[in-house]
């Protein structure tokens, strides 16, 4: 049994909990990381966004993470007929900071930021699995299975199970994001030559999408999103379900024809849902473990990141003055909240038929998809000019749903039996 005093527990050693253990360790502050599991472990998100490049910086890690990852300079989104592809490269973002960013195995990049958090001092214990907190005024106890931890002040980074989200009750699922997702790791998958095959690719149906993620020169990770509904419906393991879902499409049976399944497929269901608060008396949650919204724009580590960022330089100076949390905090609520209402509209969107076809159109007299480029870099700060042309962007998918402003798309690939 252990009874240490830290000035920060942080509960996960994903992106979410090693971020603010670098910051907070930096600062001189005593921290301790508690994770479940030993690493490398595998996550699936490896697509990552230009937004995070300048918090990669600041973690002194973007040096180590451009010798070991793929560069990603855009994105290209299909139809799954294969009628309708567009291409978007970052560097065209309406006035983007940063213009590329990393694809990478998440088991490498998680492992690069934890190590960095124990190189500046962050005490990191794996194999060290949170039960529940005691979150008390003058300090909160974490309870394990080595025994307890006390700490001044608790991050939960725990991931969509949210030790402390699920404690306190607080989950809110988006009743109309019930998606469910396979994916595996590909050798021999189709992919373009120079600067296009360092793209995301986004393969769309009726209904549902496949990713396809270079991971490094032979290795892609590709997946599948569907409906939780029809995937119950068809009652296909994962792999079937991903095998079928191929077959179905012209475009992904062309790309895949000679890849070969490294590994086992997994899956992943029920994952999007917004915790009620993310913050209290002495607790902040970061990363998944203050909501997940969905994979398709590649939000998730960026928003891990960007909120260990927040929650480390909020708590850095509440330790200094403990009368600056209800301050501090209701900033973080506010700037997290706000990025995930940006996100959840987006993706909303995304998942109405006529979005494609908008999006497919490209408007450049209007820089609607320089806009609409910037949003999926990561460019969540308040900007007049994106701003005005995503309310654009959004009152034409609306328009589009009765008259045809952009071309119909009429060979429609759906899953449903
Ligand atoms: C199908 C799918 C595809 C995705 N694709 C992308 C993508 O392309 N790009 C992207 O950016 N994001 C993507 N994401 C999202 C991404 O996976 C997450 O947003 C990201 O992993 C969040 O990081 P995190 O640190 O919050 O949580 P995690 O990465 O889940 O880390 C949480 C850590 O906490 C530990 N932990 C949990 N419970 C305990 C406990 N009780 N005690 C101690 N430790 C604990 C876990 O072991 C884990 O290591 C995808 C998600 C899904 C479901």
């Amino acid at each position: 049994m252990s009874d240490h005093e830290y000035d920060v527990a942080i509960i996960g050693g994903g992106p979410a909990g090693a971020t603010p253990a670098i910051l907070l360790a930096q600062k001189g502050r005593r921290v301790v990381v508690l994770e479940r599991e030993k690493f490398p472990r595998f996550r699936i998100g490896e697509s990552l966004l230009p937004y995070s490049m300048g918090a990669f910086d600041r973690l002194g890690v973007r040096e180590i993470l451009r010798q070991k990852a793929m560069p990603k300079n855009g994105a290209e989104i299909a139809t799954a007929c294969g009628t309708r592809q567009v291409k978007f490269f970052f560097k065209d973002g309406f006035r983007l900071k940063h213009g590329d960013a990393f694809q990478m195995e998440r088991a490498a990049f998680d492992q690069v930021l934890l190590d960095r958090a124990r190189e500046v001092g962050a005490e990191v214990r794996e194999g060290v699995h949170v039960e529940r907190a005691d979150l008390r005024s003058d300090g909160v106890t974490l309870h394990t299975n080595e025994g307890t931890v006390r700490a001044r002040y608790v991050i939960d980074g725990s991931g969509r199970h949210s030790i402390l989200g699920s404690q306190l009750g607080l989950r809110r699922p988006y009743a109309h994001l019930q998606k469910f997702s396979c994916f595996g790791h590909y050798e021999g998958v189709q992919r373009d030559e120079g600067i296009d095959g360092t793209l995301t690719r986004l393969v769309r149906g009726e209904g549902f999408w496949f990713w396809l993620i270079p991971l490094d020169a032979q290795r892609t990770s590709v997946g599948l999103v569907m409906e939780a509904a029809t995937f119950r419906t068809r009652k296909l393991s994962p792999e079937a379900m991903l095998d079928a879902a191929i077959a179905a499409c012209p475009l992904m049976r062309e790309r895949m024809q000679h890849s070969t399944l490294l590994g086992k497929v997994q899956s992943a269901g029920d994952y999007s849902f917004r915790n009620e608060r993310f913050t209290g008396d002495r607790w902040i949650l970061t990363g998944d473990a203050a909501g997940f919204i969905d994979p398709i724009f590649s939000t998730g580590v960026f928003l891990a990141i960007h909120s260990g960022e927040r929650a480390a330089d909020a708590i850095d100076l509440v330790l200094s003055d403990a009368t600056k949390q209800t301050r501090l905090f209701a900033a973080y609520e506010k700037n997290l909240g706000g990025i995930m209402d940006k996100y959840l509209r987006f993706v909303t969107a995304w998942y109405e038929p006529q979005f494609i076809e908008v999006f497919s159109t490209p408007a450049k007299r209007l820089q609607l998809a320089a806009a609409v480029n910037a949003v999926l870099a990561g460019h969540v700060g308040f900007s007049w000019g994106i701003w005005w042309r995503m309310e654009l962007f959004y009152l034409v998918v609306r328009l589009q749903k009765k008259w045809p402003l952009c071309p119909r798309i009429t060979e429609r690939i759906s899953l449903e039996v």
